[in-house]
């Protein structure tokens, strides 16, 4: 499947159809390797189906994103907390 490689503002639009706040400012610790950052700094690979969302130290997956039929899954099994700044 081609994969294309870009930060995580490029999959800001598919989070904001799901989050009600701006994922990309939003803060993930890795379940890998400990290490903090926003989404937006993160690397991600928008592909037909979705998008990954990889670590930028390790390269752990940490969100993926299946949208297909009308439905959004997420996978987030590798982030250990996430830190969302209200309003
Ligand atoms: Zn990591």
């Amino acid at each position: 499947m081609m994969e294309q490689k870009l930060d995580g503002n490029a999959a800001a639009g598919m989070l904001q159809a799901i989050f009600p706040f701006d994922m990309t400012l939003a803060q993930v610790t890795c379940a890998g390797c400990g290490t903090t950052t926003v989404i937006g700094a993160t690397a991600a690979y928008m592909h037909g189906m979705g998008a990954i969302i990889r670590c930028p130290r390790c390269d752990n997956a940490l969100i993926h994103i299946v949208h297909a039929r009308g439905r959004y899954w997420l996978d987030m099994r590798s982030v250990r907390v996430l830190e969302i700044k209200e309003g």
